[in-house]
């Protein structure tokens, strides 16, 4: 035992006795000892020991009539996030009950904190963080500890900075003192706001403060003589009553003042009488005696004993002309009402008794609260606030480091994975609900606590069931993506492979070209953006390897000046300055097949060289060290021995022209055009000028001038092409 402590011990029993006459203080004291050798050593920003603050918050809960589990939970709510003590512990040495509140307590602050660091606005903030509290603590007295353990930190807001002081004042009065409403603890409320109107205001406070005590003589008087007229009329009526005056609390007059535009005496000189009877049927006899010695203002009667509000509260208000001709307002009820109003929900706890079932299963609390008051119009703020907790889209669950994820209601250990980050959800294999392994199927609670069980594997897979599985859009989008990445992956690879075997029966060799300048051009010439597009097309089977391949070539000849050579040309008539091919090939015993050099090696005059018999399109001409070599000598019999010759083969080179507008496709189309026409280009150069002009000129071979004739006239005929002529040098 620590005796230091032990006044403040036996306050906070007896404080748990009265309201308690037969309870037990065992739990109290094992949980003393604990919150006093968990905190030991540990001082307050006051320079007090830590656990003056576990006990002030204890003594708040006690008070209220909460049961001794709630007050082991005070004494131990900062153990787990500030000490050593784990739940394990508290499970171990106060139970599981106690244990399951300091948790919720725990959780309240992360959500907390998870609240502050997102990036809505401060009121939305307000906003969110109430809700999240109240869905989070699944269990009331979770929420009672924590306002008691608020209540206290306000009460020493004086000693910590300015600025930080005003953020938690100002955070009270936005996020809990509603909270202290919501649940009917009037009593608590009008503490919180009191003292973080101190802290957030504090000139207007001491002006409030002092207007108060100037009126209040006055004031006493007044009230004194209503208090005593109401007395007596109720002794002479039989009915035994307690009479008294009401306080009025300075943030309320503050901000009847600021909000209701009221002046300092229009609510000052109001003046209150609370009637506290026996039972319901007092209630109404004292209105009738009231009544009848006091005119009633028309219209301020409000029976809140048949139409309670939405927290419980129950009450007869009736405004009345009293004493001096000064109005009155008052307030009827009975002893239980009247706890009631001033610890709202708290007082459930009371009214059990000590044997009573625990009511540790009570997730139903503010459905109870919203059933008793479903028809109620209230204008006030919080029934619409119940109503969309109750009705919340979301639930909010933790990672195992505590912080908070909101997520939609029937949401799965899969949507919380994505939720938490795309790799974590595409990696995911099991999953762990509050420490328990849990198939992903699951539907997850608020205040779950949820961990992902993640596979090492690189670049994992979703599987394609989790589809219709997970319920959250991002779990959803995620999953669909990562599937169509993949099918595109697949549709790209099939599209490479393809190609490659389009390249090869066109004998070139798939290697440099399908990384190729080139082959980019291709697929801007078919309006796809990239390569990866135009290999997933073909893949898919919108386009055409083959004719791809041979696009591919054309382009190549152009930009490489590959030359092709007809060997069997027949001779043709020649311009002055047509040139005759000189270079040759010869294949040996095969005359009828064209010859052409391969792209992937373009041998040229001189290099040893070799044939191979392609299907359709002759015999291609490969160098003997090209890559491709081992590869086609697979084919024996398609291999032929091919030789440079010096003999003069009979086609021409004829310059050409062309002036256009310059778009996106017009080299592939007259390139095309060209090919086309059974002409070969030697050469090509291009320029555009700043007015978009293409200047095109190509070195192109073919069989004679009729020829030549005909390809202008077929390139004229290309869109954007107004100017086709034979070069300059061959006018
Ligand atoms: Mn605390």
């Amino acid at each position: 035992m620590n005796g230091l402590w032990d006044t403040e011990r036996e306050n906070i029993v007896s404080a748990y006795l009265s309201r308690h006459p037969n309870g037990r203080r065992d739990l109290i004291d094992n949980a003393f000892d604990l919150a006093v050798s968990s905190h030991q050593g540990q001082m307050r920003q006051s320079g007090e020991p830590y656990i003056t603050h576990p006990i002030g918050v204890a003594l708040n809960v006690a008070r209220l009539g909460l049961d001794k589990e709630s007050v082991a939970a005070a004494l131990c709510h900062d153990t787990v996030e500030d000490c050593d003590t784990t739940l394990e512990d508290l499970t171990r040495l106060l139970g599981p009950e106690v244990a399951r509140l300091v948790d919720g307590v725990t959780k309240l602050d992360r959500v907390k904190s998870s609240v502050a660091k997102s990036k809505q606005p401060a009121e939305a903030k307000a906003a969110t963080l109430r809700k999240l509290l109240v869905a989070v603590a699944a269990d009331v007295r979770v929420l009672i500890i924590k306002l008691c353990d608020r209540l206290h930190n306000v009460g020493s807001l004086d000693i910590l900075p300015e600025a930080k002081a005003k953020r938690i004042a100002a955070e009270t009065l936005e996020v809990y003192a509603p909270l202290a409403h919501r649940l009917g603890m009037s009593e608590i409320k009008w503490q919180l706001e009191d003292k973080s109107f101190a802290a957030l205001h504090p000139e207007r406070y001491q002006e409030i403060v002092s207007l108060v005590a100037s009126r209040s003589p006055e004031r006493d008087r007044r009230v004194a003589i209503a208090v005593d007229q109401v007395k007596k009329a109720l002794h002479d009526a039989g009915i035994s009553a307690e009479v008294d005056g009401r306080a009025k609390h300075y943030w309320s007059i503050y901000s009847k003042m600021t909000r209701r535009n009221k002046t300092f005496d229009e609510i000052f000189d109001l003046i209150g009488v609370r009637i506290i009877v026996e039972d319901i049927k007092d209630c109404y006899l004292s209105l009738g005696v009231a009544h009848a010695m006091y005119p009633p203002v028309p219209g301020r009667f409000k029976d809140y004993i048949a139409q309670p509000k939405f927290n419980s509260y129950a009450a007869i208000h009736s405004t009345v002309v009293g004493p001096e001709g000064r109005v009155v307002e008052l307030q009827i009820r009975t002893a239980a009402m009247h706890l009631r109003a001033e610890v709202g929900i708290a007082a459930h706890w009371s009214y059990k008794g000590e044997g009573a079932a625990p009511t540790k299963e009570e997730p139903s609390w503010l459905t109870r609260l919203l059933d008793v008051h479903a028809e109620t119009e209230d204008p006030d703020d919080f029934l619409a606030g119940v109503r969309e907790d109750l009705a919340s889209e979301e639930v909010v669950c933790f990672t195992p480091g505590g912080d908070c994820i909101a997520i939609s209601l029937g949401a799965k250990p899969l949507d919380f994975a994505y939720a938490v980050h795309t790799q974590v959800g595409h990696s995911a294999v099991g999953a762990k609900v509050n420490g328990r392994l849990v198939p992903l199927s699951t539907v997850l609670k608020t205040g779950d606590t949820v961990e992902i069980i993640t596979s090492k594997v690189e670049d994992p897979m979703p599987h394609p069931d989790w589809l219709s599985l997970v319920v959250t859009a991002k779990a959803r989008s995620s999953i669909r993506a990562r599937l169509q990445r993949d099918a595109k992956h697949e549709s790209s690879e099939n599209g490479r492979q393809e190609l490659a075997r389009a390249l090869r029966n066109e004998n070139m060799a798939s290697a440099g070209l399908l990384e190729s300048a080139e082959l980019t051009g291709v697929a801007s010439s078919l309006s796809l953006p990239d390569t990866e597009a135009l290999l997933i097309a073909i893949g898919e089977g919108h386009v055409d390897p083959k004719a791809v391949a041979e696009k591919l070539r054309t382009l190549l000849e152009v930009s490489q000046g590959v030359r092709v050579i007809l060997p069997d040309a027949p001779p043709t008539a020649r311009s002055r300055r047509s040139r005759v091919v000189n270079e040759g090939l010869h294949a040996e015993g095969i005359a009828d097949l064209q010859l052409h050099l391969a792209a992937c090696c373009s041998p040229g005059p001189g290099d040893d060289v070799m044939g191979y018999i392609t299907r359709g399109r002759g015999v291609s001409v490969h160098r003997d060290d090209c890559l491709n070599v081992p590869i086609l000598l697979r084919e024996k019999a398609r291999c032929i021995d091919v030789e440079w010759t010096h003999q003069s083969k009979g086609s021409y080179l004829v310059e050409i022209e062309i002036e256009g507008i310059d778009r996106s496709g017009l080299l592939a189309d007259v390139t095309r055009m060209v090919t086309d026409m059974g002409a070969n280009i030697h050469s090509c150069k291009i320029v555009t000028d700043a007015d978009l002009v293409a200047h095109q000129s190509y070195e192109i071979e073919l069989a004679d001038t009729d020829h030549l004739n005909r390809l202008l006239r077929a390139i004229r005929n290309i869109d954007g092409v107004y100017e086709a002529r034979r070069g300059a040098d061959d006018a």
